[in-house]
């Protein structure tokens, strides 16, 4: 975890986790708190009751419009997530619990406060991306209920200024109708850099730093920088200090500008630089990135709406078409990764308690091989007559067993065979298990989560799933060795290969290919480009030597300066 620290020029540091790179300096704003209703104890007379259901579906229609109007105004992610939550706010389902409710008395805030915890705990126990819309679910409550008393939209201010918002953690709605030109910068005490609020943060290009200690007692109006790149928020920040973070900060966004690829090390030591997609689109628009090639192909994304499995032909179309984006590059693509936080219809998946624990990955082989067969029969197709063989990886490979199984079915189709390296299990036995495959590639985003016993969805939980906690540091290292004692490629696909500084560690380690997010493939190509081989190799045994991310990141920036 990380701490605060008082500097001697009287500014103060608070740490946290960088999610959107950019420097920022500026006030602080705090969005306006939530209402609570008192909620008495006298149900109410059967002659109101008709009124206040009646009073709560205007309520409801009242923010769903208010929500619609800012979907029409956003874009993408940001757009979608305000039209699912205004179509949330008049939900069939949620508007029939609370009238059910008023009929039997409860007034009609606490009708709509109950309604929403029913459902909330229904969506918790299902899990996965169900229990990630509680967060939405509760906010359109809070709206409803706000409207219903006359108190003002909880949420974010219009600042008079440009700012910088500061909260615990943003409801979806609240961030997707943030105005990047008005809130400037981003931070929050809780979160992770994969959560919502990081990924439309993100997209609208506001610098954001997660799960930053000691942010609840920065009151609004501090002055402040916000520096989405180190993960730092500096109080009080002295006219130099803002000047060194912003021109540094230039420095660097120049420095990708003009990198252009191939990866490499300032010495020449070559560690590709790759790009992780989810379908052909991406892979098209990763082609106008430097990276020289898919290093992750998410196949499950591809497929998340679908009721049945999809033909093996149809499944050949659409693989084809990354395959197609990149016709000399290399492109691994990762079978079904399904269960736990991205179920598929037409698998089965068992009624599980921990479905991240559960039967997802490669083990939904266990109950019927039959659709991993057909996958690899698709995948198969695909690469008929291409110079460039298709590198086809499992997720969630934990025994070696699984590993020498799997890659005999990859080779009987003539494919070459690797595994995810995300469950500590299989970086334990790395040596063993690359010994059954051609090659692997760690998951960081599973690693940390299984190796910490941290939900990777939990904002409460980010500090834990950092992938610069020493002991998952350990394990890529360890899997890494393992990769170079036998002469098979290790590469790295999770969120830790999208940071720079990260990057050269990892090369140090000895990993020989980065897969991040295409936006991210040009800051990390030219991070690693700008230090030699030998760096690398000194700051990943610093890190090594660390008992904290804090300190690993101090660490290695002491001899890589980014
Ligand atoms: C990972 O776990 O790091 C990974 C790349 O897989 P996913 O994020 O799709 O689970
Ligand atoms: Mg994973």
């Amino acid at each position: 975890m990380t701490r605060s620290l008082q500097e001697n020029d009287g500014s103060t540091v608070l740490h946290g986790t960088p999610a959107v790179p950019g420097v920022v300096a500026g006030l602080a704003v705090r969005p306006t708190p939530r209402v609570r209703p008192e909620i008495g104890s006298e149900p109410l007379a059967e002659s109101e009751r008709a009124a206040q259901a009646e009073t709560l579906r205007q309520a409801a229609d009242t923010v769903a419009e208010r929500l619609r109007l800012r979907a029409g105004a956003a874009s993408g992610a940001a757009a979608e997530v305000l039209s699912a939550n205004a179509a949330m706010a008049t939900d069939r389902g949620w508007l029939g619990a609370a009238e059910k409710l008023i009929a039997t008395g409860t007034p009609a805030a606490a009708a709509a406060i109950t309604a929403t915890e029913q459902f909330a705990a229904l969506f918790t126990k299902l899990g996965g991306l169900m229990a990630e819309r509680v967060t939405d679910l509760r906010d359109v409550r809070d709206r409803v209920v706000a409207e219903l008393l006359g108190a003002p939209e909880p949420g974010i201010p219009t600042p008079a200024e440009p700012a910088i918002l500061l909260a615990t953690d943003l409801a979806p709605a609240d961030t997707a109708g943030l105005d990047p030109k008005l809130i400037v910068g981003l931070a929050m005490s809780l979160g992770g850099p994969t959560g919502h609020t990081a990924i439309i943060a993100r997209q609208l290009g506001i610098p954001c730093v997660v799960a930053v200690e000691g942010l609840d007692e920065v009151p609004a109006g501090t002055d402040m920088l916000v520096d989405g790149t180190q993960g730092r928020v500096i109080l009080h920040p002295d006219a130099e200090q803002v000047a060194t973070a912003v021109a540094e900060y230039q420095v660097s966004t120049a420095r990708a500008a003009q990198w252009s690829g191939p990866g490499a090390t300032a010495d020449g030591q070559r560690v590709e630089v790759l790009a992780n997609v989810q379908d052909g689109a991406g892979a098209r628009a990763a082609t106008g990135s430097p990276a020289e090639g898919i290093g992750l192909f998410r196949t499950e994304l591809c497929f998340l709406d679908r009721e049945s499995e999809p033909s093996v032909t149809e499944q050949a179309q659409l693989y084809r078409q990354v395959l197609d984006a990149y016709p000399d590059g290399k492109v691994v693509v990762r079978t079904l990764d399904a269960g736990s936080d991205k179920p598929l219809r037409f698998v089965t998946h068992p009624a599980e308690a921990n479905p991240a624990l559960g039967v997802r990955g490669i083990r939904i082989t266990v109950r019927d091989s039959g659709i991993m067969d057909r996958q690899l029969d698709a995948i198969a197709v695909t690469a008929q007559g291409r110079d460039r063989i298709p590198w086809v990886m499992a997720p969630m490979i934990s025994t070696v067993a699984e590993a020498k199984s799997f890659a005999a079915e990859v080779r009987d189709r003539g494919l070459i065979p690797g595994v995810m390296i995300e469950v500590p299990a299989a970086a334990l036995l790395a040596e063993a298990i690359l010994a059954e495959v051609d090659f692997a590639s760690i998951g960081t985003n599973d690693l940390a989560q299984y190796t910490m016993a941290a939900d990777r969805m939990s904002p409460q939980l980010a500090g834990f799933t950092d992938p610069w906690q020493p002991a998952v540091l350990r394990l890529v290292a360890q899997t890494a060795a393992a990769g170079q004692r036998l002469g098979k490629p290790v590469g790295v696909c999770g969120e830790a290969a999208a940071d720079p500084l990260l990057a050269g560690v990892l090369a140090g380690f000895g990993i020989t290919s980065l897969s991040a997010a295409a936006s991210a493939v040009s800051a990390v190509g030219a991070a690693l480009a700008a230090v030699t081989m030998d760096d690398c190799r000194r700051a990943a045994a610093a890190v090594l030597s660390t008992a904290d991310p804090r300190a690993a990141r101090a660490a290695a920036a002491a001899i890589i300066p980014l």
